[in-house]
């Protein structure tokens, strides 16, 4: 059977997905690397070398282009693509799978680099209305991909990273095992690590900032309700990195949850920030800094938060400054045998132990290695059904075993902390 794997993107994550392919040999016999700057992936082969039997080749893709995308399939000859670009691709990588009749999988939903497109300002604009959330991202343009894909036979599985990805799996591993029903789900994401500099961000800089800048919103009887950015703070005590402070955040894996699992009442996402990441953020926001929109600076058109990116360490780089650890998981409460219910899902990972495994930070590495099972279940079969889905749609048992084979070992437990 082919199983060769076609990754586009070769940054943070790519890094931790690809070397964790690498490590799975059996599974991918053949990768090829393609990115829009080649010498990245020519690097990570290098650095490689002698270390896997997973043949490695390389290419140069502008994903932007889907018959550059389409072009390199034909010459290729992949069973999937992995996405591990930016969210920017996500639509003209899919369209060149449909076009090829290859798997797609990817790690973050749908956003536009150019939010100020008319075409996309229309539907968006429609979508803030009748929905009652604005942030820049949502499934609505992947999911109408949906009978197109079910058409063709082939899987497109959105959003194999930690959150969404793994989060989701959470959720619908808690409702085969541990609920007759689910009432309420506040996803908490943790980064106690700390990496020395004043201001920086663990992934991509522009995607992060857009998420962490825009309004927050929450799903509760069967709507959204959005509140202004940074309003909603509460206190946490994660274990293993101890106290922290959150913030509620728009997010989305509360969209497929909200959409899959009717039945939940609420559902919320917090991130834990530091007081220093927040003062810069604000100050930058205020000087228009995180702004999408092109301005002229001295005859050269360019946009604010793309310059700031050029500006910032590059998150592949913090690896070996990262010190602490991460603390991802859902407080779920509900139902079962009549009795009211409520357990803590979770995975702690150390900055430091996945510099010394793989070289990178632990944001990159709990994105690349649910990437990697993700990948994984759709070439194998478990998880490979015609259409467009999140992972909360499949059984989530063999994810929840991968898991654990593959560095992100979870624990639950029962009577958790709540969050107010
Ligand atoms: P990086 O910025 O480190 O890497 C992005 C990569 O994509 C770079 O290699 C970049 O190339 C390449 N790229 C960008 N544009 C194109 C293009 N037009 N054609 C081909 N290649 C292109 O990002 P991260 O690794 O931090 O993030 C990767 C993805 O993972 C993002 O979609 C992000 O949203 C997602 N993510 C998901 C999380 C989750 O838990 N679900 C958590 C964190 C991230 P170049 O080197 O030329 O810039």
């Amino acid at each position: 059977m082919n199983r060769k794997l076609l990754v586009i993107g070769c940054g943070g994550v790519a890094a931790v997905a690809i070397q964790k392919c690498c490590q799975n040999s059996e599974m991918f016999p053949e990768l090829v690397l393609a990115s829009r700057t080649v010498e990245k992936c020519d690097a990570l082969v290098a650095s490689l070398k002698g270390k896997t039997d997973t043949i490695l080749s390389t290419a140069k893709v502008d994903a932007d282009k889907v018959e550059e995308v389409v072009a390199l399939i034909r010459r290729v000859q992949p069973y999937a693509v992995l996405n591990v670009a930016l969210p920017y691709q996500d639509l003209t990588i899919m369209e060149a799978c449909l076009h090829c009749g290859v798997h797609y999988i990817d790690t973050a939903n749908f956003e536009p680099e150019n939010t100020e497109d008319p075409a996309w300002r229309k539907v968006y604009d429609k979508r803030v209305e009748e929905e009652g959330f604005s942030a820049l991202f949502d499934y609505s343009w992947q999911w109408t991909y949906a009978e197109k894909f079910e058409k063709a036979g082939l899987t497109a599985l959105l959003g194999t990273g930690f959150d969404p990805g793994v989060t989701s799996v959470f959720v619908s591993y808690a409702k085969k095992h541990y609920f007759d029903r689910i009432d309420t789900v506040d996803i908490l994401d943790c980064n106690g690590g700390d990496h020395g500099y004043a201001f920086a961000t663990n992934f991509n800089p522009e995607i992060n900032l857009r998420e962490v800048s825009a309004p927050g919103s929450y799903w509760e009887d069967g709507k959204w309700v959005e509140i202004p950015a940074m309003s909603i703070k509460r206190g946490y005590d994660f274990p293993e990195v101890g106290k922290k402070d959150m913030y509620l955040l728009h997010h989305e894996e509360i969209e497929a949850l909200g959409k899959h699992f009717p039945e939940i009442k609420r559902i919320r996402f917090f991130m834990t920030f530091g007081q220093s990441y927040l003062t810069h953020m604000k100050c930058l926001e205020n000087v228009g800094m995180l702004s999408t929109t092109p301005i002229d600076f001295q005859g050269t058109k360019i946009v604010p938060i793309q310059f700031l990116k050029a500006l910032l360490p590059d998150p592949a780089s913090l690896g070996p400054r990262t010190k602490g650890k991460t603390n991802i998981g859902c407080v779920i409460s509900g139902v079962k045998d009549g009795k009211p219910k409520t357990i803590f899902i979770y995975n702690v990972c150390d900055h430091e132990e996945c510099y010394r495994e793989l070289g990178s930070q632990a944001i990159s590495y709990t994105t690349g290695v649910p990437a990697m099972i993700g990948t994984a279940l759709v070439l194998d079969g478990a998880w490979r059904k015609p259409g467009v889905f999140t992972t909360d749609e499949f059984d989530p048992d063999p994810y929840m075993d991968m898991l654990n084979k593959w560095g992100l070992p979870w624990v639950v437990v029962e009577d958790p902390e709540t969050v107010e």
